[in-house]
């Protein structure tokens, strides 16, 4: 990850693109402070790459004094829900972000009817009979021009009057539609007269049954933009071929010259990101829900207890491309490190338990240790650990026959038992399938810390005392797919082929008691083997955990 960090720190230096554009702005005076707007569309929970989004939008604002609205584009009722309108500012605001105002384009439904008669009038829009697939084969080419609609020489007054009978209800879905007069023959084929309105009887969520006509996302965006004086309308680089449009509308209309500006949209490794392949995911049960710690989603990579600032952190070491590009999904489980490293509490918790028992320590007797809950801060808070005869160690950390470098517990070796005793292996016991049941071994009541000199010895290991364990059912989660480039699959193969089978397997592990007392509200750290968080679907008697991420990057190059 050391590239990443160099990268990273030269792009602070270094203004992006967009700040280029805002820095000048300010300067000749095109505007005179930052109006930037997240623009969602409620029809699904945000993703990892509306967090990119969200954090440049608020963060460019932020840097230069200015302001973000979160603005809904609920422009198509068919797909949209209220239930994802409050998802979407609940992860906004977890994100850490305040929006100046909450808008939605249907608060503008009158205005932009009222700006869709004016372009009637000045003869640049047009009332089109012409069904969808006649709309679709003239419109010709990218190497042949299209055909004007037989119904664009209407005249503005039946152009006005048929706009006004589309909205009063006097037609049928698909029997009418709106277009801009532009030009069919335009090398940019959405400028070929493209659709303004339609007709859709669906159910707002918000407007109910006031409209059947619905403005297209091309005659909304910008519009919206103009009406709020958005100063920077930032958006993914596949609408770079829509700026001519909506440009056009705003000169057409003269009203608040908003400007967009593109930037390369977010693809990560190891997952898909479209709404449509999420819902489908959830709606089949591949998943267990929207916010399943798989998920690429803001309220799913919370509940796998990233934090606000790793996510932050992520967006700011992505930066701003201009071409698309795919992220390795370790950049993103390096940033939660980062962060929890410095602030994650330490407990301690097996999770392949395998008994560990000290022969010469008294029946009976229970020794309480100490240690911080956070090394970073050795005088800070910390917990207490019990200590007894009966142990559970990581089955991993013992080998009957171990390689040269081997420093964890073998026969005859020793180990220290994290901030306790050394102990020494003096016996292996095994069922009849010769399988280890028990490890038994001696201490040394002279090692224990603080007490006399200090003996060291090569390896440490972490346990929990059985008669003081927590048992906790642990979800290991992994990448969601298989393949990293979900987007770039073999042809004739579905994404669902690429599911990985290994996605969460869950265990139970044993935990030292002072976990299920932890108050820090974030992931913690099982010492040496990774971040965890309390999950959801914990009940008192099961506490449920996921796992954040692994210590190490445990990325194969
Ligand atoms: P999807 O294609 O996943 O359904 P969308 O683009 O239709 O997403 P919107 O709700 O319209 O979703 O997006 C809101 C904002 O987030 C838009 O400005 C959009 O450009 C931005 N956005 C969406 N996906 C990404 C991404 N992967 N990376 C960066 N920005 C994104
Ligand atoms: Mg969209």
């Amino acid at each position: 990850m050391e590239e990443v960090k160099n990268n990273g720190e030269a792009a602070e230096k270094q203004l992006n693109f967009i700040e280029e554009i805002i820095e000048n702005d300010l300067a000749s005076g095109r505007c005179t402070s930052v109006l930037t707007r997240f623009p969602p569309e409620p029809n699904g929970y945000l993703h990892i790459g509306h967090a990119k989004s969200i954090c440049l939008n608020f963060g460019l604002a932020k840097k230069y004094g200015g302001k973000t609205n979160i603005r809904f584009d609920d422009t198509n009722p068919t797909k949209e829900d209220v239930e994802y309108v409050d998802s979407i500012k609940e992860d906004v605001k977890w994100l850490g972000f305040e929006w100046a105002n909450e808008f939605y384009a249907s608060d503008y439904f009158e205005q932009l009817y009222e700006w869709a008669c004016v372009l009637i009038r000045k003869g640049l829009a047009y009332v089109d009979d012409q069904t969808q697939e006649e709309i679709r084969a003239g419109r010709g080419t990218v190497s042949t021009p299209g055909v004007n609609s037989p119904y664009r020489d209407r005249s503005v007054e039946e152009n006005l009057t048929l706009f006004r009978q589309m909205r009063e209800g006097r037609f049928k879905e698909g029997e009418k539609v709106l277009r801009a007069k532009i030009d069919m023959a335009h090398p940019n084929m959405l400028l070929r007269d493209p659709l303004m309105y339609r007709i859709n009887y669906s159910h707002h969520h918000r407007t109910g049954n006031k409209w059947c006509i619905y403005p297209m996302y091309d005659f909304a965006h910008g519009q919206c933009d103009s009406i709020e004086h958005i100063t920077h309308s930032i958006c993914t680089l596949e609408f770079d071929v829509h700026r001519p449009l909506y440009d056009w509308f705003i000169e057409k209309l003269e009203i608040y010259p908003s400007h967009q500006y593109e930037f390369a949209r977010l693809n990560l490794t190891y997952t898909v990101m479209s709404k449509r392949k999420l819902l489908e995911l959830v709606k089949n049960g591949y998943v267990m829900g929207w916010d399943d710690p798989r998920m690429p989603t803001i309220c799913g990579i919370r509940r796998r207890g990233y934090t606000p600032e790793s996510i932050r952190l992520f967006a700011e070491k992505v930066g701003v491309a201009k071409r698309d590009n795919t992220i390795d999904l370790s950049l993103l489980e390096w940033c939660v490190r980062e962060d929890l490293n410095r602030r994650s509490n330490r407990y301690m918790a097996v999770l392949n338990p395998v008994k560990l028992v000290i022969t010469n320590w008294e029946k009976g007797r229970v020794e309480e240790f100490e240690a911080p809950l956070n090394p970073a801060e050795p005088d800070g808070a910390k917990r207490k650990i019990p200590f007894a005869g009966e142990l559970y160690i990581e089955r991993d950390d013992f080998m009957e026959e171990p390689p040269k470098k081997y420093f964890r517990l073998k026969p005859g070796g020793e180990v220290r038992l994290k901030y306790t005793y050394i102990v020494k292996c003096e016996e292996v016991i095994k069922d009849s399938d010769g399988n280890i049941t028990e490890i038994r071994c001696t201490y040394d009541p002279a090692s224990k810390p603080g007490a006399g000199e200090w003996r060291s010895v090569k390896g440490t290991i972490h346990w929990v005392s059985v008669a003081d364990a927590e048992k906790l059912e642990v979800r290991l989660i992994d990448k969601l797919f298989t393949e990293p480039y979900m987007d770039s699959i073999e042809e004739g193969r579905d994404y669902k082929d690429y599911l990985n089978p290994d996605s969460m397997k869950v265990v139970s592990a044993y935990a030292e008691p002072a976990l299920l007392k932890d108050e820090s509200g974030i992931a913690v750290q099982f010492e040496r083997v990774g971040y965890f968080v309390k999950d959801r679907d914990s009940v008192p008697g099961n506490p449920v955990f996921n796992k954040t991420a692994a210590l190490k990057d445990t990325f194969k190059k």
